[in-house]
């Protein structure tokens, strides 16, 4: 990390503000994007209509607070999502903004499995690597939540934080992720991510062949035992507040999975270890790790708030690119896709951006030409 990136990232954590971006312009500058784009410095690698010099490009982290910011793309929630969006356009030298409200939806987890070459790396080392990543290419990134977004006259969004600041840019893209409701059961929400689990590819491997539970009460909690079953012969199904049909309980009893009626009171914790579940009549199951498949809620405020359509269930609707009903707004990660786990957030992150950045290349070029002819005809 260079001395100037690391203060970035000092700032970023603390919520301060680091640096003011120049307006920016769509017209194409070809001296200017003929520069070389050093790693570590975005200095050089912008298309600036009104040609920049190098001092005036991203170096202005001694200014005061100001109180907007324009950037070519806002990215909403700094997870894998939106880090690997604004990755992906900053090195396609773009101006980015990265504004996270730092609450990533798997920050309770000691690791994080199954992505390819960073299988067990703890989560938030991930996005530290990340958030560096978008910083070594003139990627900003702004600690703090994202209150409102307010579509602009013309094209183009102004970003209000809670705190106030503001950032406008000419396109949006929103990773802000999704909550867990979990089922209201002492103990759970303090053994989550420890040995009360929601997803057996994620933590499944670590369990294996272990007593494991199953708890009912949530959506498709009879499939998800079947699906538990695949990492441990010793699985119990507790239907805790849901009624069993005999087709649940054909399947279950098929595949070797006990099924243990009654509401549930708690889960049994002993020196800081899960040893069981304890039903509402008394009894006690000796478990070591238990399931549950929470109700999955996307973070859609942001787009509610402007006007995207939204499905019957309560996800944005996207098209293949992860563009929404309103012009100009992306969705990448969890905010869009219950089923996205780290490694396919921040595929679908990398995919928008490229949606988004052809979209401005799109406008980009429209300007040009409208730039050149009103040029040809004076
Ligand atoms: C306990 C647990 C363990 C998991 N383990 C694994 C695993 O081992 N492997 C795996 O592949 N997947 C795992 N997952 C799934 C993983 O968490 C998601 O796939 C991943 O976090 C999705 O990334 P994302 O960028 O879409 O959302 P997130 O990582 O949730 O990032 C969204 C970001 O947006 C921010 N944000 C939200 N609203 C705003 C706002 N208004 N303004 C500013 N910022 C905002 C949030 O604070 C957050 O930082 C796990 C999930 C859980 C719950």
């Amino acid at each position: 990390m260079t001395g100037k990136t690391q203060v970035r990232h000092l700032k970023a954590q603390t919520g301060a503000r680091f640096s003011r971006r120049p307006t920016v312009s769509i017209g194409i500058h070809v001296e200017s994007s003929m520069r070389t784009c050093p790693r570590n410095s975005n200095r050089g690698c912008r298309r600036d209509a009104v040609p920049a010099t190098l001092n005036d490009m991203n170096d202005n982290d001694s200014d005061p607070d100001i109180d907007s910011e324009e950037y070519d793309v806002a990215v909403v929630g700094g997870g894998a999502a939106g880090l690997s969006a604004a990755l992906v356009l900053s090195r396609a030298r773009r101006t980015v903004a990265v504004v996270d409200a730092g609450a990533p939806r798997n920050s309770p987890a000691a690791h994080m499995q199954g992505f390819l070459s960073r299988d067990g790396m703890p989560p938030g080392d991930l996005l530290a690597v990340g958030r560096d990543e978008v910083q070594s290419y003139g990627g900003h990134l702004i600690a703090g939540t994202v209150a409102t977004v307010e579509r602009g006259t013309g094209p183009g969004f102004r970003v209000i934080l809670a705190n106030g600041h503001q950032v406008t840019a000419r396109r949006l893209i929103i990773a802000t992720g999704l909550r867990d409701d979990l089922p209201d059961i002492p103990g759970i929400r303090e053994r989550w991510a420890r040995d009360l689990l929601h997803c057996p590819y994620c933590h499944g491997y670590e369990v294996r062949d272990q007593q494991l539970g199953v708890l009912g009460g949530t959506p498709d909690a009879v499939q998800h035992a079947l699906l538990v079953r695949q990492w441990s012969s010793d699985v119990i199904f507790f239907p805790h507040t849901d009624t069993l049909t005999a087709d649940d309980r054909e399947q279950l009893i098929a595949c070797g999975i006990g099924i243990v009626e009654g509401p549930v009171a708690r889960l049994v914790v002993d020196d800081d270890h899960l040893r069981g579940i304890k039903l509402v009549n008394g009894t006690i199951v000796d478990r070591t790790a238990v399931f549950v498949r929470p109700r999955l809620i996307p973070n859609t405020d942001l787009l509610v708030g402007m006007g995207c359509a939204i499905d019957d269930t309560g996800w944005v609707k996207v098209d293949q690119s992860g563009r929404t009903s309103v012009p100009g707004v992306w969705v990448a990660g969890n905010a869009a896709n219950p089923r996205a786990q780290v490694i396919t957030a921040a595929g679908e992150g990398s995919s928008v951006a490229i949606a988004v950045n052809a979209d401005l290349v799109g406008q980009d070029v429209q300007q040009a030409v409208a730039a050149s002819r009103g040029g040809a005809l004076s």
